[in-house]
């Protein structure tokens, strides 16, 4: 029997726009032979509406969004589990191809676990640790990851305590800083600050978009990352370097400019590719992730390494990272897919 699989994609987060080329792409990608596919749009509203059946690929992102006729479930959101006669689709597995906020921080993944559905990726503790950098930062700590020195605050001490807290970084951090709100991802926020006003400057910034913030020491370092695929027993793949043209990894190179290369793998010596695919093995393991997670290094010019963060829903469309390094560790995008709705049945079952 054919795989009634749910696409939830879009949503109220900054990344909407990528969410909605990662689910073309997704839909591409599926074999219809093996799975229905029912696609599920948020709008960047927050607004939920259920599509029909789609008989075979999307040619446009429009008919993603499936204009004004759509079903639009505002009074429930369980109603995406209704089709437009009312009759409940019974899913057997749900794919949230969604980044960021209400999305990747585990709100998302709370509610498939009430409404008992399997759904591809990590659940709702290794989400929502993972998308608060602090939190990930203490557990990474516990587990013994090398990272750079860094302090945090949340937005009353800083109203309070201003004085102290411009100190405390000037004492444990050197210059350069990097200033980011906790809880956010796509380098929103982000700024890199090399004196004391810059500093204020970035602090500011980072409290538009969160009430904690975490400042961190700068590396002179290569951008490396992995990519983890399992449950219990992880794979990792091969690095990958991320050379932006800018001044650091910002929102415009991840997503606008294209003026970032990516090299598949990265030229490192044999040692510290042994090193880094074990530390990111324990990074996944660190905040108990399941499905995937992307593990992002910074290595200096001697390899010393230092972890970055976690990502348990990286850029997923076919010339994202993730997918590209799995491509050259000999797994295809429409295999990596299939892989990764495995794991979900897998987990699901194993909880039963
Ligand atoms: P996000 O979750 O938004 O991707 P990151 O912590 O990965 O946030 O930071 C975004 C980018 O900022 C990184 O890819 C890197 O280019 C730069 N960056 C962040 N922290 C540091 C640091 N401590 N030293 C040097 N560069 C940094
Ligand atoms: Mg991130
Ligand atoms: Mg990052």
């Amino acid at each position: 029997m054919k795989k009634r699989i749910g696409l939830l994609y879009g949503g109220k987060s900054a990344e909407h726009e990528v969410s909605l080329s990662t689910a073309r792409a997704v839909i591409g990608a599926l074999n219809f032979e093996e799975y229905e596919v029912y696609p599920i749009f948020i709008t960047p509203e927050g607004e939920w509406r259920r599509g029909e059946r789609l008989e075979k690929p999307a040619s446009t992102i429009e008919e993603l969004q499936f204009g004004d006729e759509a079903t639009i479930l505002e009074n429930n959101i369980t109603d995406f589990l209704m089709d437009k006669n009312g009759e409940a689709t019974q899913f057997d597995v749900i794919f949230p191809l969604l980044h960021g906020t209400n999305g990747e921080d585990g709100t998302v993944q709370g509610l498939l676990e009430v409404l008992n559905l399997p759904y591809v990726g990590n659940g709702v503790l290794a989400s929502s640790a993972g998308m608060d950098k602090v939190i990930m930062k203490q557990l990474f700590e516990i587990a013994g990851l090398p990272q750079v020195p860094y302090t945090y605050f949340i937005r009353s001490e800083w109203v309070n305590e201003k004085h102290t807290i411009l100190a405390r970084c000037e004492e444990q951090l050197n210059w350069p800083m990097f200033v980011k709100p906790a809880n956010l991802g796509s380098s929103v926020g982000i700024s890199k600050a090399t004196n004391r006003e810059e500093l204020v400057t970035a602090i500011d910034i980072a409290l538009q978009y969160d009430r904690k913030i975490v400042v961190e020491q700068g590396v002179a370092a290569r951008e490396i990352e992995l990519a983890v695929l399992g449950n219990d027993f992880p794979e990792v793949s091969v690095p990958g370097e991320i050379k932006p043209m800018t001044d650091f990894y910002d929102y415009d190179s991840k997503y606008k400019d294209g003026s970032t290369a990516l090299i598949i793998p990265a030229e490192l010596p044999a040692e510290t590719v042994t090193s880094l695919q074990e530390l990111a093995k324990r990074a996944f393991k660190a905040i108990d992730g399941s499905g995937l997670v992307r593990a992002d290094f910074f290595v200096t010019a001697e390899n010393n390494i230092y972890m970055n963060e976690v990502n348990t829903m990286p850029g997923f469309t076919p010339v994202s990272m993730y997918p590209l390094l799995w491509q050259h560790t000999d797994v295809s995008y429409p295999v990596l897919i299939d892989r990764l709705i495995t794991l979900a049945i897998e987990r699901y079952e194993e909880k039963q």
